[in-house]
């Protein structure tokens, strides 16, 4: 079939090589240029006896038109002719591009001119006048050496073809394949060498092949390329670098298949005189290998700072604990935490923690030996090997190295941050003698040290138990309350002073622990942080809030307003707004009952996204109020900034109204602040009349604390909702 055929360029498709085989038979063309028409007309006689096809030309011109008509197989030329001499027409016909056999017929007188037509490529020569027999015998042989040089032009033709198509094969293969002879050196190497080792051919061929392999590999590629190795296996595979000047790396991956070819076989091979060559296909596996290792790198490593992460660690650990029993050596494991890090998370924001942290891991890096290891647990804990030192005291100092590494402030944002790390210390042999039990145990060791504050370091005590298995015990809790609704929201009012209404309630969240009891939120919030899980918390609230609220405004005893605390975590969370909107509609809650109580903490950190969340929140009509005023953050330039309409001034200073008198001024510059603003303003805390009394003298909008109401549970403020708030103590 015809579609199955690859053509191939040189060759007409369809068009059936001539065939040559028909010169030889008596067919044969044969043409007479020859202006005697006597001798002419005997000779075609002669011919056309002998089965031949013949014609006549009568001149030289009328000769060589006739080439291209007649198609001759032989021709027969006359030396002489009217127009031209046989030479000329010899030639021109070999300008034309005829390659027609010719016998010249020339006169006795002729004969040096039939030597030169000879040497012009005429087969033979016939003299005049003719012997039939000796012509018919010139015209067979020419005819049969013309069918010889034809079918071995065209066996030439076909041989070159294949070597082209096998050149073009071997060429374009992705792989390089290459011949060794039977001492190693190139005899052959296809082009691919040019792409991907940046070499031409003729600066590796002739040379051993070990000059193209990396140097690490070269051990391997002698052993692989050995003669005897060769001969066991007649063809085998190896991995190895191949040096490459087109690769910044200066070498690429190659997987190289051998095979020995042409010796006589067998492990005599070796010893063998017969001459014998290897031939090679070298396939480069360089993406596949950089791929490979990739993986096994980050298998190993913490992404942001490129440390060992603990699967590396602890396998570092074995090999060390493993060394230190045969030597009788001591080891020591760190655990180190950055204090008081999670405030540096909420100020900056992740990114920029993120930051800090890499630069705290490149810090702490300085103070190592090379047998230590230094590797990222999680989040802000890291992990350290102490291989080299022998007493507590080396150890400790150690830990006091690193804080003096890290005293020179960070900066972030423009400010500088103070970073400290506290350590927790196990020992081996002393304190465990795995590795996951001087992990373990030094991690138990930071927790208990780390109620004495910043820059603590605490050796493991069999005393302090296995307090972190409780933490995350907890955390697995959590996960669990979550989907079981453990939670309950408790609501304390907000009122407003002169008219002693309720203006609004704050959410508050606890947990109903099935064993540990009722917890507030202190003790889980930041369990929560730690595991990721603030934000499903926080939906949780939100969720609880809208369908209580829901429920409410069936039965009309809805307070004006309802304030839900908002960790700065959950709002980063990028589709936090939609969520939000989402659920309000979910329970047809109205947007501008809801105020969202938000830390100060958050100006700080990426301002334009803040703004971005806030302006879309205030655009739904949800209300926005500053938590713990006052406490944080000292610009107050982002209140006109941003869409703010209550300010909660913090209980701290609420407390100190009774004592000091300073705090009076701090006081009373922020309702000012707030009034020159137009915000709402609520005092946090309040728990005696004299802070009732002072407030409601400075103008102080709302309260919120003890003295009104205890956060309350969902029944008892809906109690206090229909009573009214009859009850509430008059300054
Ligand atoms: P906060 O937002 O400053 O809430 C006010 C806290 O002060 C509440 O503590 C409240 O019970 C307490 N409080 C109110 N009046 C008085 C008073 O007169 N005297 C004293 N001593 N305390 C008073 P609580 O409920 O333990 O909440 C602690 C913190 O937990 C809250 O501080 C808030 O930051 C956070 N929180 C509570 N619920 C949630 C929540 O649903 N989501 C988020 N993200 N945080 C919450
Ligand atoms: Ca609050
Ligand atoms: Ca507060």
């Amino acid at each position: 079939m015809l579609s199955d055929m690859i053509y191939w360029p040189g060759e007409e498709p369809g068009s059936p090589p001539r065939e040559p085989g028909g010169a030889g038979k008596p067919s044969a063309r044969v043409l007479i240029i020859e202006d005697d028409a006597g001798f002419a007309a005997s000779l075609r006689r002669l011919l056309g006896n002998a089965g031949y096809q013949a014609e006549i030309a009568r001149s030289g011109r009328a000769g060589l038109d006739r080439l291209s008509d007649f198609h001759p197989d032989l021709a027969l030329v006359d030396i002489n002719l009217p127009d031209m001499t046989g030479h000329e027409v010899i030639r021109a016909a070999r300008e034309q591009d005829r390659d027609v056999p010719v016998i010249v017929v020339s006169g006795e007188s002729e004969i040096d001119a039939a030597i030169l037509a000879l040497r012009l490529g005429a087969l033979d020569f016939v003299r005049k006048p003719i012997e039939p027999e000796i012509l018919l015998h010139s015209v067979a042989r020419a005819l049969a050496q013309r069918c010889l040089e034809r079918e071995h032009k065209s066996a030439r033709t076909r041989v070159d073809r294949s070597e082209r198509l096998h050149r073009f094969l071997v060429d374009s293969s992705p792989d390089i394949i290459f011949i060794l002879d039977e001492t190693g050196k190139l005899s052959y190497v296809n082009q691919r060498l040019r792409d991907l080792l940046g070499l031409e051919e003729k600066q590796v061929v002739g040379r051993h092949f070990s000059r193209l392999v990396h140097e690490h590999d070269q051990k391997r590629a002698r052993y692989a390329f050995s003669a005897r190795k060769l001969a066991e296996t007649a063809r085998h595979s190896v991995e190895l670098r191949l040096k490459s000047r087109a690769d910044a790396t200066g070498f690429r991956h190659f997987e190289i298949n051998l095979a020995a070819v042409g010796f006589p076989g067998g492990s005599e091979m070796t010893g063998s005189a017969e001459p014998g060559y290897y031939y090679g296909v070298a396939r480069d596996v360089t993406a596949r290998r950089e791929v490979e290792e990739l993986a096994v790198y980050q298998a190993n490593h913490d992404a942001l700072t490129g440390l060992p992460n603990r699967t590396m660690f602890r396998d570092h650990l074995s090999l060390a604990l493993i060394q230190a029993h045969r030597n009788q050596e001591r080891i020591a494991v760190l655990f180190l935490n950055l204090d008081r890090f999670k405030h540096v998370n909420d100020l900056f924001g992740h990114a920029k923690a993120d930051e800090l942290l890499r630069q705290v891991g490149e810090r702490i890096q300085h103070c190592l030996r090379g047998c230590d290891t230094l590797a990222r647990f999680v989040g802000d804990e890291f992990l350290l090997l102490n291989a080299s030192a022998k007493s507590d005291a080396e150890v400790l100092a150690v830990v006091e190295r690193i804080n003096r590494e890290l005293a020179e402030p960070f900066k972030a944002s423009g400010k500088s941050v103070h970073l400290s790390v506290s350590a927790g210390i196990a020992l081996y042999p002393e304190h465990g003698e795995t590795a996951d039990a001087l992990i373990r145990h030094a991690n138990i060791a930071l927790y208990h040290g780390r109620l004495s504050g910043s820059k603590s370091h605490t050796f493991f005590m069999q005393e302090m138990g296995d307090s972190t298995d409780q933490r995350l015990h907890l955390q697995g809790d959590l996960r669990h309350a979550i989907r079981h609704d453990q939670f309950e929201i408790y609501y304390q009012p907000q009122v407003d002073i002169r008219e002693r209404r309720v203006k609004g309630v704050e959410a508050l969240i606890r947990w109903n622990h099935p064993e540990r009891g009722l917890l507030p939120p202190g003790e889980f919030l930041p369990l929560a942080e730690e595991a990721n899980l603030i934000g499903d918390v926080g939906e949780w609230v939100i969720r609880d809030v809208c369908k209580t609220i829901r429920q409410w405004d069936v039965l009309g005893i809805s307070p004006p307003r309802v304030a839900i605390n908002i960790s700065p975590r959950h709002l980063d969370e990028s589709d936090f707004v939609e969520r939000f909107v989402a659920l309000l509609a979910e329970y047809q809650v109205d947007a501008s009952r809801i105020e969202v109580e938000l830390t100060e903490n958050l100006f700080i950190r990426d301002p334009s996204a803040v703004a971005q969340k806030l302006q879309s929140l205030a655009a739904h009509g949800v209300m926005i109020a500053i938590d713990d005023f006052g406490t944080q953050y000292s610009s107050l330039s982002y209140l006109q900034k941003f869409p703010i309409h209550t300010l909660k001034i913090d209980k701290s200073f609420v407390w100190e109204i009774d004592r000091e008198f300073r705090q009076h001024a701090i006081i009373k510059a922020i309702i000012s602040i707030a009034h020159g603003l137009g915000l709402n303003l609520i005092a946090e805390g309040v728990e005696t009349d004299e802070q009732l009394r002072f407030l409601e003298l400075q103008g102080c909008d709302e309260i919120q604390g003890y003295l009104i109401s205890k956060p309350l549970r969902r029944e008892a403020l809906e109690a206090l909702m229909i009573q009214g708030m009859g009850s509430m103590p008059t300054p």
